[in-house]
């Protein structure tokens, strides 16, 4: 027994990680952005040099409104619309993740924003698992071996969301783990999409949905009592339903509307659901803040619905505008919550007890390399 090893950045990029809520068109390095954009002749870019596009980036999406963190997207984007720049920002996003000790990864995707030069839907994600099919490659070959799943993103706004459904089940057996739908929350509610998710029930397939993040309390209870999704994607509102005992004494809710915690608060009937069904929640710290759905870190209901034991996953959204990756969402954490090494076991192995793989590969990763991999660091 040696001790605990210090929770650093450094340390915390050794400990194995799980990603279950990462978006390939929010992930993209900034020089690479540069570099796709010459190549393909896009010439509306903010800045023309790494640094600089960067800080673009992250400004824009510190405005906090979803909707203006959304028009960051139309940059990468506009450089992910060839079989190069697809395949090369899925191989680096694999190589970024495994060299941040990332093990596992659900990284997702829009295929339907990738068309405007001619490639068909398939052809959209046949290069993309090319890419996280190399990025592994090069990823184990230095030593930081990940596994990668791709989920596949309709948009809210759209009306795709069948076909896109149709397409995940199509690909599963090449790598597509599940479906999504993502964008612009209010005014387009999750049963709007109903079809979709009934034909991935259908098809014994998981899905997730982005709800309770600009949205409140309603978006999440559409998510899981109409469209039945496996886990939810944010769900930071789901607060909404937590209340304060005294509180809920003096202002009495109506009867048989909250159940009593042994904390002393009490749960509305759809928190109450989605903590006894074990509901992941897709907590992503930076983007949560930055998007204004909660008004500051140390304000994130993060800890709050730890304690409670919901499923709490940590997971990044958009490395690039965000300016972050697994470890330094981690880090943060420990910095405002106070948690140590088994808190961050616990996160992980929440994430992979959650994904969209086969019951026999989570326990793997789980018992193989995250257990191992903690025990070392707590000491
Ligand atoms: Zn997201």
């Amino acid at each position: 027994m040696t001790g605990p090893t210090p929770l650093t950045l450094a340390s915390i990029r050794r400990a194995p990680k799980a990603v279950l809520h990462d978006h390939l068109d929010g992930g993209l390095r900034p020089a690479t952005v540069l570099e796709l954009a010459a190549g393909c002749g896009y010439d509306q870019l903010p800045a023309t040099d790494a640094d600089a596009l960067g800080r673009w980036f992250r400004d824009a999406a510190d405005s906090g409104s979803l909707e203006r963190y959304l028009e960051t997207f139309a940059h990468t984007v506009a450089v992910m619309q060839t079989p190069e720049g697809l395949r090369r920002v899925a191989r680096e996003a694999a190589e970024d993740l495994a060299a941040d000790g990332v093990v596992y990864a659900e990284v997702r995707f829009a295929p339907e924003q990738h068309l405007e030069r001619g490639l068909t839907l398939d052809e959209v994600v046949e290069h993309t698992l090319a890419g996280f099919r190399e990025g592994e490659e090069i990823a184990a070959a230095a030593g930081n071996p990940i596994r990668m799943t791709c989920l596949l993103t309709a948009m809210r706004h759209a009306a795709r969301s069948l076909e896109i459904a149709e397409l995940a089940v199509r690909f599963r057996p090449r790598g597509v783990g599940g479906f999504d739908i993502a964008g612009a929350e209010a005014g387009y509610p999750p049963t709007r999409h109903l079809d979709a998710f009934e034909y991935m029930r259908a098809n014994n397939a998981h899905f997730t949905i982005h709800a309770g993040e600009a949205f409140g309390l309603p978006s999440i209870h559409e998510a899981l009592a109409f469209c039945g999704c496996d886990r939810l994607g944010h769900g930071v509102r789901i607060t909404d339903d937590i209340f304060d005992g005294a509180a809920a004494a003096a202002t009495p809710a109506p009867e048989g509307t909250t159940v009593p915690d042994h904390s002393g608060l009490r749960l509305g009937l759809v928190a109450n659901y989605v903590r006894d069904k074990r509901i992941p929640l897709e907590l992503c710290p930076s983007s949560n803040v930055q998007t204004g759905a909660v008004p500051s870190l140390d304000k994130h209901p993060f800890d709050l619905l730890a304690r409670l034991r919901f499923r709490v996953t940590v997971n990044t959204d958009n490395r690039l505008m965000s300016d972050t990756d697994m470890s330094r969402e981690m880090l943060k954490l420990v910095e405002t919550f106070g948690y140590g090494w088994s808190d961050l076991e616990r996160f992980t192995i929440n994430a992979m007890k959650s994904a969209f793989i086969p019951f026999p590969d989570r326990l793997r990763l789980i018992d193989e390399v995250i257990k191992p991999g903690y025990a070392v660091l707590i000491g």
